[in-house]
């Protein structure tokens, strides 16, 4: 499975939809389905019918996951939305350099 160059803690500016143009920090990555869910983006509201853990039912909002291609990493050396390279620098781990500054990260 190829994993994507976005992680659990990344910010993100968004490209398209009803929150482009803001940005958010990811807080789930779905490899398999390449979406990520950032927060405060694409917010969704439902309304919940009474239950045991919630008596008084009532609307729940949170946020659902956007594609990853509908958003682009923002590099933290240059504060702008980038595309980066990914480089293997010895064992597994892959460290991503921004396009524009080369900032390792
Ligand atoms: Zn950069």
């Amino acid at each position: 499975m190829k994993s994507l160059h976005i992680r659990r803690g990344d910010t993100v500016e968004v490209l398209k939809g009803k929150d482009a143009g803001k940005r958010g920090k990811i807080l789930k990555v779905d490899p398999v389905r390449r979406r990520v869910v950032v927060e405060g983006i694409n917010r969704a509201r439902k309304h919940m019918r009474p239950s045991q853990a919630n008596p008084q039912g009532g609307v729940v909002d949170w946020e659902l996951p956007v594609e990853v291609s509908n958003v682009m990493l923002v590099c933290p050396g240059c504060d702008r939305p980038s595309k980066v390279k990914r480089v293997r620098r010895g064992g597994k781990s892959i460290t991503r350099v921004c396009k524009k500054c080369e900032r390792e990260f």
